[in-house]
């Protein structure tokens, strides 16, 4: 029989994104003291689904907070993608935007690989084209996925190091779970598992890790008996779950069952205000880090 942890660490991703914002926001003034360029970012928002204006109202209001110049380009879900193709090639080619983003996800009969490989890796700041996903075993990244790139910051300013621990990754999706997984073992120098939808066994696996990420898209899937006691819990998971007890009509769910795995924790974050403030915080700094790159 375990003992059972009564206190934990929340890890707060809005405080800690507000502390990357307010220093993001201290460079904007340096640059426009010294006449350099303010960061730009546009975002591409296809159709009218009700989550991805959320997350796009979350990001242009960051974008405000920090200073940098936003355009936000709204196209109606019929779009062809020939014709999306061809506003990506006009951001592309616009000296002024530094960085832009496509907010996913996108219609039916648009490739999100097609769209993803057209955006110009250096103005990529979601860090989800090929070329940047493969830049995280290079020794010189150029725009590092924003989610994953996050997640690490987060962990960074907690102090938590992941060096010789063993983590595991639970979803090994191309924009999160395969990307985290091979930066926790790059920069992160950890042992790394990687469970997805044909891991026999998930529970086994959960309860070997210091680590335990979670990133799937299952509202409980992660409960108390899976995770390790003094276990660091990130949850990744954002599912809408809609109900008429909820304020606005629905919630917002993370993978992990937080009532049953938070008191086995040592640290653990809460969905909303974890993952979600953190991988702004981690655009915000793409979108310098490539105005930088560009301008100096
Ligand atoms: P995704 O593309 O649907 O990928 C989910 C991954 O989980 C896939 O690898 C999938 O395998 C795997 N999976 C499915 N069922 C599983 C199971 N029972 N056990 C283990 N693995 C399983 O989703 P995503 O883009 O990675 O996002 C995952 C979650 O994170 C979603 O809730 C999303 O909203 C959220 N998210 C949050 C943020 C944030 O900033 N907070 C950012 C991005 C994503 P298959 O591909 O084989 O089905």
């Amino acid at each position: 029989m375990h003992d059972v942890r009564t206190t934990y660490t929340l890890m707060d991703g809005r405080k800690v994104a507000a502390e990357i914002k307010s220093e993001i926001a201290a460079q904007v003034l340096k640059r426009r003291d010294a006449g350099k360029k303010i960061p730009h970012l546009a975002i591409i928002l296809v159709g009218d689904d009700g989550a991805s204006q959320t997350y796009v109202d979350h990001k242009v209001k960051a974008c405000k907070e920090v200073g940098f110049h936003y355009t936000l380009m709204r196209f109606a879900d019929t779009i062809s993608e020939e014709r999306l193709l061809k506003h990506i090639d006009q951001v592309n080619t616009d000296p002024d935007v530094d960085g832009f983003i496509v907010q996913l996800p996108l219609p039916p009969h648009i490739s999100v690989e097609v769209i993803t490989e057209h955006i110009r890796p250096e103005k990529d700041v979601d860090g989800f084209t090929n070329r940047n996903f493969g830049s995280i075993v290079s020794k010189n990244p150029l725009l590092l996925p924003a989610t994953p790139n996050g997640i690490m910051e987060l962990l960074k300013r907690y102090q938590i190091h992941t060096q010789s621990k063993h983590c595991v990754v639970v979803g090994a999706s191309r924009l999160v779970g395969a990307p985290l997984s091979m930066m926790l073992a790059e920069q992160g120098r950890a042992t790394v598992t990687v469970c997805h939808k044909y891991t026999q066994n998930l529970a086994h696996h959960t309860r070997q890790a210091d680590i335990l990420v979670v990133a799937v898209g299952k509202p409980g899937l992660i409960t108390g008996d899976m995770v390790k006691e003094g276990a660091i819990v990130i949850d990744v998971g954002t599912t809408r779950v809609e109900g008429p007890q909820y304020k606005n009509g629905y919630t917002l769910k993370g993978d992990v069952d937080f009532a049953s795995v938070a008191p086995r924790c040592a640290y653990i974050t809460p969905v909303p205000g974890g993952v979600g403030p953190m991988t702004i915080a981690a655009l915000l700094l793409n979108t310098l880090r490539a105005t930088e790159l560009s301008h100096g």
